[in-house]
């Protein structure tokens, strides 16, 4: 039996890694789960997974959740980061799914690499703002990492013949969220309910802002970057709106091998929960001929200047790519809250990317000052508090 935590168990990726469970129940137990808001959902969670711990981010959530459960219910209840780390950290859990969104990842992500714990990483902020340093982190600690993103998947699973020294690039694939094909003029008046219209994939609310501007494909660069050590030069971004294609690897012979799929998360995920190993499910079959076409395009930078910034962030290097996320995390949110524009996001991160001096990252502090600068930036650009 294979025990897991899951960090986030309430959100796209969080319910997704439960259905890949409930579907190898004899194989697989949750230990601990966490949320923040949602706590309806959580007492479901419980009641269904009977995990050992149960952390609520939000404390006075914390406290109606125990409310809410039946008394014999064991699971214990915590709150706040503590809780998240613990989990994070659970004895009995061999793999820690981190699919909680946003920077509060790194933490109890670096936690659980610091016990040793495989990491199925979802959380993608998590190597964006940490870089090199998490992954020697994972190397001194022994702590594997096995993408759930699906393009991170893709080229893991390419990569699984061990021909890491024989890559000349990385083919990156994106959808090119609702916005494919749109000029500046268009993007100067489109709403927050535009931008959640992503044409594939259903999926938290930042994630699926981040795909509009194409920022998810620039923190995917930076993320490629680091867990497969390779040049920003290295990474091809090709458009190709129907994501079927997850990713691929050119070798240094011109052999290119991809990965294809239906766009259906509980795929990389469960391949996360099992590897090495691959386990028959019930998901749907990918039938080319259903699918017809499969096309290509150039992604545009200009209009889409996060995808620039991002590849920016990684030449520049050190504290950089964490600032231009945690940026980029104040900006959807201030977007989702209809307080700025839609083009305001990629402007604005550009504004806080041109005032941070960078600094190279030894430790945990200075990716948390790197994030606190941008957000007191964005702050005192906005004139807010
Ligand atoms: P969701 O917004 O759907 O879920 C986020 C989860 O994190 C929820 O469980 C939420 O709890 C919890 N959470 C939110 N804020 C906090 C906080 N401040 N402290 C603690 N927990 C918090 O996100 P997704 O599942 O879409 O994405 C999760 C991560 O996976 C992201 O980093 C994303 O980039 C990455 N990813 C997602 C993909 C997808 O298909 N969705 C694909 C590839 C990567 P609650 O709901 O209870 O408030
Ligand atoms: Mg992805």
């Amino acid at each position: 039996m294979k025990y897991i935590s899951i960090l986030g168990s309430t959100g796209s990726i969080g319910t997704q890694t439960l259905d890949v469970v409930r579907g190898h129940s004899d194989k697989i137990k949750v230990s601990a789960i966490t949320g923040n808001n949602n706590i309806e959902l959580l007492r479901d969670q419980i009641l269904e997974f009977h995990p050992e711990l149960c952390c609520v981010m939000n404390k006075e959530n914390a406290s109606l959740l125990k409310e809410m459960l039946p008394p014999h219910i064991k699971t214990e209840i915590m709150a706040g980061m503590e809780g998240l780390v613990e989990a994070a950290e659970f004895d009995k859990s061999e793999i820690i799914v981190t699919a909680v969104s946003g920077m509060i990842g790194l933490k109890p992500t670096l936690a659980a690499i610091k016990k040793g714990k495989t990491i199925a990483l979802a959380n993608k902020e998590t190597l964006v703002t940490g870089g090199s340093y998490i992954i020697d982190m994972a190397k001194k600690h022994n702590a594997d990492i096995i993408p759930v993103d699906s393009e991170h998947s893709a080229i893991f699973q390419c990569l699984m013949a061990n021909h890491k020294k024989s890559v000349n690039k990385i083919v990156l694939t994106a959808s090119g969220g609702p916005f494919r094909g749109k000029n500046t003029e268009f993007l100067k008046n489109v709403t927050v309910e535009d931008a959640l219209k992503h044409p594939n994939w259903s999926m938290g609310r930042k994630i699926t802002v981040d795909s509009a501007t194409l920022m998810n494909k620039g923190l995917e660069v930076i993320e490629a970057k680091f867990l497969f050590d390779v040049e920003p030069e290295q990474i091809e971004v090709v458009v190709h709106p129907q994501s079927i294609i997850h990713s691929g690897i050119e070798f240094c012979d011109h052999s290119t091998l991809a990965q294809l799929g239906l766009p259906d998360m509980r795929v990389p995920i469960q391949f996360a929960l099992f590897y090495p190993d691959r386990v028959p499910n019930s998901y749907k079959s990918l039938s080319l001929f259903e699918i017809g076409n499969l096309t290509f395009e150039k992604p545009d930078m200009e209009v889409f200047k996060c995808l620039y910034l991002a590849f920016d962030s990684l030449k520049v290097g050190g504290t950089m790519p964490a600032v231009l996320n945690a940026s980029n995390e104040v900006c959807v949110n201030l977007f989702l809250n209809k307080k700025i524009s839609f083009l305001e996001i990629g402007n604005l991160n550009e504004k806080v990317m041109q005032l941070h001096i960078p600094k190279k990252i030894d430790c945990l502090e200075t990716i948390l000052e790197a994030e606190e600068f941008a957000v007191k930036t964005i702050k005192s650009i906005l004139k807010y508090n």
